[in-house]
């Protein structure tokens, strides 16, 4: 269920093996292509090697490199408390998934899989559940959501702590260095991330504002038109980011669809979902693992989620999907989404004394600083000491030593 990252992914991972796959999604891919923005979709070198491995990553000619990462953090006074950069060690990409989801249906259909456009609704699930081995549900929306129940021990919030507005823009001043992942942090009030992009008028820009609700970002009320979208994001990074101001005046929209605003209840859910006739289907990647895009890792999570299902598929052989099955999958994969949860979900929260530390020595210290851009690819290598601070003083003092 689903043609998003994860469930084309998988789609088209389990055809490569010889299954028999159908993937129905409530949208035909035309449908897809002249709708809203749906993301800003920046994955990095892990999961868009997953992508090549499948010989779906199409737009490396075309689309426009994240080389790196700068950090910066301050006052609307425009002084800045931490300024960091560093280069990836291999670049990230944004391809508009509606460039992308559109190309893989047609290559998913070229490749022999089965596209049913159906708004599929919980008798639909139970039909495809009768019909199929395997049922996984890639959209969390509607009552199909509610089938997977949300774990509350896993779960860290019950309330969306960003607003999050989306605004693809042109003739955006380009940095002087190299093409960056952006983050601007003004403490209390919200974030500004920025990251080139290709969307359908050619290469672009992104900008995602994450508003603290009720704080003095939060104004997307107020909007009525694409052109009043793009007016208020240039405000308030004026006024919150004014070190980002003068890459952002003299912007144009992409497109009037090329706006979003939203807010997301970060939540990890259990994985089993039990139709009313008692059968069993399985979550995968959004529906299991949502998060806030502050940090820009849903897609990844979901290529990596579905290469995850597509290894334990393959090893299944012969035998059933069963519950025990679905579950010991879903631990493989939240040994690594857990990681990224933890990376997320601080990142919503007033920055711990550690991370001040932390930050403050990325300046100074390049390889630490290479370090943290990394971890966009793969945060999982940042525990224990990015969680805790004993263990960061102990880690920067031997990173110190070591560097
Ligand atoms: C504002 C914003 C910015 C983001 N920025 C980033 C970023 O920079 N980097 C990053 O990695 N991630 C980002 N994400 C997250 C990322 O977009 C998602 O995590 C990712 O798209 C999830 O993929 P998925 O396949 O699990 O689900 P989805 O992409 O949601 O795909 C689900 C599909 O199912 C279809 N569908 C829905 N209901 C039904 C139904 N009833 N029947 C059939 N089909 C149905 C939908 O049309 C959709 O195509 C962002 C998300 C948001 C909201």
């Amino acid at each position: 269920m689903g043609a998003g990252q994860a469930g084309l992914q998988l789609g088209i991972g389990l055809l490569a093996q010889g299954y028999g796959v159908t993937i129905v999604s409530n949208r035909t891919a035309d449908q897809i292509a002249a709708g809203r923005v749906m993301s800003s979709q920046s994955m990095y070198d892990m999961a868009v090697g997953y992508e090549r491995g499948l010989g779906l990553a199409m737009w490396d000619d075309e689309c426009p490199p994240i080389t790196g990462v700068h950090m910066r953090a301050g006052g609307s006074d425009g002084k800045l408390l931490i300024d960091w950069r560093s280069p990836m060690s291999a670049p990230g990409q944004s391809v508009d998934q509606r460039i992308k989801m559109p190309a893989w249906m047609a290559e998913f259909e070229r490749r022999g899989g089965r596209l049913l456009i159906e708004d599929a609704d919980l008798a639909a699930l139970e039909r495809y559940a009768d019909e199929s081995d395997l049922v996984v549900v890639s959209t969390g929306k509607g009552e199909i959501g509610k089938l997977f129940e949300r774990d509350a021990e896993r779960s860290v919030f019950d309330r969306p702590q960003r607003t999050i507005s989306l605004t693809y823009v042109h003739d955006m001043k380009p940095r002087k260095d190299w093409s960056a992942l952006n983050i601007s942090i003004n403490p209390g009030i919200g974030e500004y991330v920025n990251f080139p992009a290709l969307t359908h008028t050619g290469p672009c820009d992104i900008i995602n504002l994450e508003c603290i609700p009720g704080g003095p970002m939060d104004r997307w009320d107020e909007v009525k038109t694409p052109a009043q979208h793009l007016e208020l994001a240039v405000e308030l990074i004026r006024t919150y980011f004014p070190w980002e101001a003068e890459r952002c005046s003299n912007l144009r929209l992409t497109d009037d669809l090329g706006t979003l605003v939203g807010r997301i209840t970060p939540t990890v859910r259990k994985v089993v979902g039990r139709l009313p006739s008692g059968r069993a289907v399985m979550g995968m990647a959004d529906v299991l693992v949502l998060n806030d895009p502050i940090t820009g890792q849903g897609s990844n999570n979901a290529s990596k989620c579905a290469m995850v299902y597509l290894d334990a598929i393959a090893r299944r052989g012969a035998a059933a999907f069963d519950e025990d099955w679905m579950k010991a999958t879903f631990e493989t994969y939240w040994d690594y989404a857990q990681w990224v949860a933890r990376f997320t979900n601080t990142h919503l929260l007033p920055p711990p004394p550690q991370l001040l530390k932390v930050f403050a020595a990325c300046g100074c210290n390049p390889k630490l600083a290479a370090r943290i851009a990394n971890a966009f690819d793969d945060p999982k290598g940042l525990a224990p000491w990015y969680y805790d601070e004993a263990e960061a003083d102990r880690f920067l003092a031997s990173f110190e030593v070591t560097a």
